[in-house]
């Protein structure tokens, strides 16, 4: 039952050619298998991982006049041009990708499209691919034998490459890497935070991306058996971002839906639209763009969720009842110096949000960062994870220092934290969103994940991610929806991620916030168990009666600077403390 609707589709796939049906529809399907490939790649980039392409169209050439020229004039076999092709598609979207993922916001848009931009040019002014014109006389595909020369032999061969594209991917999604890739949407705070490289990461998926509009483009110029420009310009570019969107970009089927759609439309609206409003041109694209738009106002995520619907839902990711543990890191000492912070200070311009800020934590005790709104305690921890650079001072980790590393490296060096404004992904299950915390703990890369060799570690992944669930008391919300939670559980499940990174220092920045009181005794529990196993807690809180209950040390500040330090007792009864406190009480 649990794979239903895939062996429908598969059924479907493979019953369409018998019989008589007509040379149309085959050639319609074939074009949709190719569409598909590239739309499933655009589904990962752009619909999980949040990048925008406008280049796809250029890869699919690359995999195509590589085959066409390679074939043609040196007389390659197409088998071995297909691997060219991808190493030639996949090098050229790593370069690509190395010079604009670091660089943030539409540094990528703009790059795919003055790539799509000249590698149209570059095919129409090469001597060498025929111009204009293109190549013609390809060979056809040979396979056992056999030479696929008409559509209802390459039907098969594309539809089977759709399938194997879509297990892979689904493979892909539902894995380390895949996790790591859908936790870039949305800035990569979080992502660098838990120790993912996301500038690796992004490349990673956009070549992944690429491979399939190169694979694309050699199935196309091999059922074409001729290629010009034309269909690899930016225009296309855009129209397989639409077939992405409108499907859903967020879902592997939205690809294969969008593609449909899409080029079933196009093909009924050439036949229609001229005729309408007489004369020829390219009307199609005028119909999309309002289609676009009035979708996108009605279905955000596109198509796909509402056919999803009809199917029964299986679980596709579950965690296993057994697995190998994970190795833990060995605690230091109770009472070493864990963190010390020296002159922190941080400037926003003109705004100075923390002056020279000094304190330490010690290994095992549970250290509480109080103070008004706006006292600068989010803006120290963004310092202490790396997520903000210090203007100036020294942060020292296990005596080493930290204030040059990146979050991930930090993160890998045993600190972890769970965010003011919670960091996590609605539509992923909190099972999926805590295993994000283990990244560091795992190596399986893409290549791996895509063919399964990688289960012994994902089952190892996924029982720890259950096992923190199970400590932090949220094990029977495991199957849920992380967007569903109440605010108060999704920061319970941001401490589980956390502890999936095994680390020796925990930040938790307000985690009582939103908590019912039941709710607050038992995180308060959850902490003092976590220090009597050696953790080292710094809690930034507003709520004064769960800090003086709980800490072992308070730290007070009050815009950027430090007013107070001691045990609760002390701090409770300082001046000070108490005059900003009446002064600037927020809540
Ligand atoms: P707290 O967590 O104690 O409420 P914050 O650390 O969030 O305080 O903020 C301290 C001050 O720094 C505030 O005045 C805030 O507006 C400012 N601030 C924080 N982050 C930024 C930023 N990224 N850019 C500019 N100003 C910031
Ligand atoms: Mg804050």
């Amino acid at each position: 039952m649990k794979h239903f609707a895939f062996l429908l589709f598969i059924a479907l796939v493979l019953f369409l050619p018998v019989g008589p049906s007509p040379e149309y529809w085959i050639t319609l399907a074939n074009y949709i298998g190719l569409y598909s490939l590239v739309a499933i790649g655009l589904v990962l980039l752009t619909g999980v991982a949040g990048l925008t392409s406008f280049g796809q169209a250029a890869f699919v050439g690359i995999g195509s006049y590589t085959t066409a020229y390679l074939t043609t004039a040196y007389g390659l076999d197409p088998w071995i041009t297909l691997l060219i092709g991808v190493a030639l598609t996949a090098s050229a979207a790593f370069a690509l990708g190395a010079i604009t993922m670091p660089l943030s916001g539409h540094y990528l848009p703009l790059g795919t499209i003055a790539w799509a931009l000249s590698i149209y040019y570059l095919f129409g002014n090469l001597e060498s691919l025929g111009k204009y014109d293109g190549i013609s006389g390809i060979v056809p595909i040979h396979l056992f034998g056999t030479a696929l020369s008409g559509g209802r032999q390459m039907y098969y061969l594309i539809w089977i490459v759709v399938i194997v594209a879509i297990i892979t991917s689904r493979n892909l999604l539902n894995s380390r890497p895949g996790r790591a890739i859908r936790a870039l949407k949305g800035g990569g705070v979080m992502a660098e935070s838990m120790g993912v490289n996301t500038a690796w990461m992004k490349t990673v998926v956009f070549v992944y991306a690429a491979v399939l509009a190169g694979i694309s483009g050699w199935l196309y110029a091999h059922l074409q058996r001729s290629v010009n420009p034309s269909p690899f310009s930016l225009n296309i570019g855009i129209e397989y971002l639409f077939m992405a969107v409108i499907g859903g970009a967020g879902h592997i089927w939205g690809a294969i839906l969008g593609a449909s759609l899409l080029t079933i439309l196009k093909d009924q609206l050439q036949g229609i639209l001229p005729a309408l409003i007489g004369g020829s041109g390219n009307y199609e694209m005028i119909v999309f763009g309002i289609l676009l738009i009035v979708l996108l106002q009605h279905a955000p995520d596109g198509l796909w969720p509402f056919i999803r619907r009809i199917f029964p839902q299986a679980r596709s990711v579950t965690a296993p009842n057994q697995a190998a543990e994970l190795p833990a890191r060995e605690k230091p000492t109770v009472g070493t110096t864990i963190l010390e912070v020296k002159n922190a200070r941080k400037q926003f311009g003109g705004l100075i949000a923390l002056k020279d800020l000094s304190f330490i934590v010690k290994t095992g005790e549970i250290m509480g960062l109080i103070g008004p709104n706006g006292a600068g305690k989010s803006t120290m921890f963004n310092l202490v994870t790396g997520v903000l650079p210090a203007t100036s001072g020294e942060i020292l980790f296990r005596n080493e220092p930290i204030d040059k590393l990146q979050s991930r490296e930090i993160a890998n060096r045993g600190i972890a934290r769970t965010f003011q404004h919670v960091k996590l992904l609605p539509t992923m299950t909190v099972l999926e969103n805590v295993a994000i915390g283990a990244h560091l703990r795992g190596h399986a890369g893409v290549a791996r994940s895509i063919v399964c060799a990688n289960q012994e570690e994902e089952a190892a992944l996924l029982h720890e991610a259950a096992r923190q669930l199970q400590r932090v008391g949220l094990k029977d919300c495991m199957y849920e929806e992380a967007g569903s939670l109440a605010l108060g559980q999704q920061r319970i499940l941001e401490i589980a991620r956390a502890l999936c990174c095994d680390p020796l220092l925990l930040l938790l920045d307000e985690p009582a916030a939103g908590l019912r009181y039941q709710e607050k005794l038992a995180l308060a529990e959850l902490l003092k168990k976590l220090k009597a196993e050696g953790m080292s807690i710094l809690i930034v809180e507003h709520d004064m009666d769960f800090v003086m209950n709980l800490t072992d040390r308070l730290v007070v500040m009050e815009f950027g600077s430090k007013i107070a330090e001691g045990l609760p007792a002390e701090i409770q009864q300082n001046p000070a403390v108490l005059e900003a406190y009446l002064g600037g009480i927020d809540e």
